[in-house]
């Protein structure tokens, strides 16, 4: 898709590098589109790998979140290749799909190219702000100067890009809708991975968390997947100034209608925007079942396969097949009964009744694990232990 909107450069095209970090994953048909229609060569870094991320954390010059890391570890890999010449672009503002208002990216996202001219001398940086709505011909001149192009050739290469990226968007709504649909026909639940682009679609980043759902019986789905554009905000969200932020909001908005989705927010230590930002989620998600997880450089993966199986077994999917129908255990309730709490404003939940559970037909034999039976005016009937009866009786529960 990318040599088919921009087409393929000369042999003698000057080179520039794209460390794939921060909001360069997500607008990268934009930008490769944009050099190529300029004339210029992008060689990519090309996906995460363990060695890039041991170079990020070795050489980043200040204690960061994550993603900030990974990125000093994709220029360093660029920089070994021999392209000194990168682009690291500076996005401050873009409009979340379906509203109209431009959101800011965080601070980090903001300077980071600063931050790397300033810490890596053998890189020759190249900055472009991405271009922002209403502030067109103010970008057309600066984007000129600092190229040393005609102000008409970066806006047409600009067009190209932005076309390129409308196209990228559809196709991801596509398949998002097919997959769905899938999921949906075969009763098969799936987990929306509601983050950033930069830490749900890379892999090394986000430790294989597709895969690791998959083992556990949920089908991962991108939250850019989801149509985000027919779920603007309402006004309750009006002060969430964060543009990923409000895309993750949105998608958790759409996740939480339907009931063979659960939702995994993928955050990162040390990320200023999500302190606030996963409490408005966590609001949003409060009938529907979610599991945050915060990655940093450990990479510990233990960890994350430990989080992921209670989870699933939580959702009641997990080995109910393969290990406790076969033992006789309780595999647990499908979390759907979750819905029972129906979001129904922004302000106001509405509970449907519970219904009364079956007797147990243990309780009679032995001690079970069964709520106690209550009378008619609602105290428990389990008989309550008093200062004299702490000697275990034949009734006693066996532990
Ligand atoms: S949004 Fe959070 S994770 Fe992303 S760059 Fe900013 S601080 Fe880091």
């Amino acid at each position: 898709m990318l040599e088919e909107h921009g087409g393929e450069p000369a042999a003698d095209a000057p080179v520039i590098g794209f460390p794939l970090a921060l909001s360069l994953l997500d607008h990268l048909p934009t930008w490769h589109t944009f050099f190529t229609r300029l004339g210029y060569r992008v060689e990519l870094s090309g996906a995460t790998r363990r060695e890039i991320v041991r170079q990020g954390v070795a050489r980043v010059p200040a204690e960061f979140c994550h993603p900030v890391k990974i990125l000093f570890g994709h220029v360093h890999h660029l920089l070994d290749r021999g392209v000194a010449r990168q682009f690291i672009p500076h996005l401050r503002l873009a409009v979340p799909p379906g509203e109209e208002e431009p959101r800011y990216a965080c601070a980090y996202t903001q300077s980071a190219p600063y931050v790397v001219r300033a810490n890596v001398e053998a890189a020759d940086v190249v900055c472009l702000e991405y271009p922002v709505p209403g502030e067109e011909r103010h970008w057309e001149q600066t984007v000129a100067e600092v190229l040393g192009r005609d102000r008409r050739e970066v806006r047409r290469a600009m067009d190209a890009g932005q076309k390129a990226q409308r196209v990228f968007t559809e196709g991801c709504r596509q398949e998002g809708e097919r997959y769905l649909e899938t999921l949906r026909r075969r009763g098969q639940p799936g987990a929306v991975l509601l983050g950033r682009p930069y830490n749900t679609m890379d892999r090394q980043v986000n430790l294989n968390l597709a895969r690791r759902l998959a083992a556990q019986g949920l089908a991962a789905v991108p939250y850019d997947f989801l149509p985000l554009e027919q779920e603007p905000l309402p006004f309750f969200w009006f002060r969430v100034r964060w543009g990923y932020g409000r895309q993750a909001l949105q998608a958790a908005r759409l996740l939480k209608k339907d009931p063979n989705l659960c939702a995994v927010i993928v955050t990162n230590f040390g990320c200023g925007p999500d302190a606030f930002v996963d409490q408005y989620l966590e609001y949003e998600l409060s009938d529907t079942p979610h599991i945050v997880l915060e990655l940093d450089d450990h990479q510990a993966e233990a960890g994350l396969v430990t989080r992921l199986e209670a989870f699933a077994r939580s959702l009641g999917q997990y080995p109910a097949e393969r290990t406790e129908k076969a033992t006789g255990m309780d595999p647990g309730r499908s979390f759907q009964h979750l819905r029972r709490l129906t979001y129904t404003t922004s302000r106001t939940f509405r509970t449907t009744p519970t219904p009364t559970p079956a007797p147990c037909a243990r309780r009679a034999a032995t001690w079970c694990c069964c709520p106690p039976p209550t009378t008619s005016r609602g105290a428990s009937a389990r008989p309550r232990p008093t200062a004299g009866s702490a000697t275990p009786t034949s009734s006693s529960p066996v532990i």
